[in-house]
């Protein structure tokens, strides 16, 4: 999941080939923008066509995850700085064309780090777009970062909620977890229970919001985060069914957007979970 919506929306313009060559990304929580760009990386990159960052079929997802994949480079500032000879390093590294990915790309950390020399040498891929070469810069801010270099990026900014942005509404939250716990806990997988939010009578915005809480609640079994206690028993599911299932509520939120009959919908989602 890209948490951020406007990484998040890097995607469109990927596939309309519209995406610039060089972010910066401007942001109160540094780590969560990484995972974010790691994840968009995935996403455009994946071979399987996932549109889910948790991606285990593909070999490239995977070399993503484990950092082994040799047209992605993440740098850290070496100590106070990032240094020339980083950049220098990083120039040498992409005179390789890419052979799994379409791009040779980099994420630099602390982008506030860059120094006279080394952004002099970082200018190079900068200025030399047609190398296939796409850049994000993390700072928590744009003011603090060099000017020939913020100057030739798109800005990006990706703030995040101190407090988890999933669950707002509690409302919500807890008819998701009703909802689901009939279908998923006592397993009466039937399509009579999708009474429960037809009767709610909800709008569009909210009954989006209620599959994202469900998304969230199997993105967060997958990744070993904490699940609400009545649905403990998710976490015993295989990975592939909770893939399954992820797969399958992308699915219903997608076609969500679009003006769907509700009733056929959630019947699709039940009856397809019993599969
Ligand atoms: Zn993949």
């Amino acid at each position: 999941m890209i948490e951020n919506k406007n990484i998040h929306s890097l995607i469109k313009k990927h596939n309309e080939n519209k995406l610039s060559h060089v972010f910066l990304i401007e942001t109160n929580d540094k780590q969560k923008a990484l995972q974010d760009i790691t994840n968009l990386i995935k996403i455009i990159n994946c071979t399987e066509n996932s549109f889910i960052p948790e991606c285990t079929k593909c070999n490239l997802c995977h070399l993503i995850d484990t950092a082994n994949l040799p047209s992605l480079k993440i740098i850290y500032p070496d100590g106070q700085a990032i240094k020339k000879s980083q950049m220098e390093d990083l120039k040498r590294d992409f005179l390789n064309v890419p052979y799994l990915t379409k791009f040779n790309i980099y994420i630099l950390n602390d982008a506030e780090k860059l120094n006279a020399s080394s952004a002099n040498t970082m200018l190079k891929f900068i200025e030399e777009p047609e190398q296939n070469i796409l850049g994000f810069l993390i700072t928590n801010n744009k003011e603090n970062v060099i000017h020939t270099i913020k100057s030739r990026c798109e800005i990006i900014k990706a703030f995040y909620e101190k407090e988890s942005s999933y669950f707002k509404n509690q409302n919500i939250l807890d008819l998701a977890l009703k909802y689901l716990y009939k279908i998923e806990v006592e397993k009466e997988q039937s399509i009579v229970y999708n009474k429960i939010i037809l009767e709610e009578k909800l709008e569009k915005e909210d009954l989006l919001e209620l599959f994202q809480n469900i998304l969230t609640i199997y993105l967060n079994c997958i990744n070993k985060k904490e699940v609400p206690e009545k649905m403990n028993q998710l976490i015993q599911y295989s990975q592939q069914e909770l893939i399954k299932r992820i797969d399958l509520v992308n699915r219903i939120i997608e076609r969500l957007n679009y003006n769907v009959n509700v009733n056929l919908l959630l019947d699709y989602f039940v009856l397809s979970l019993e599969d």
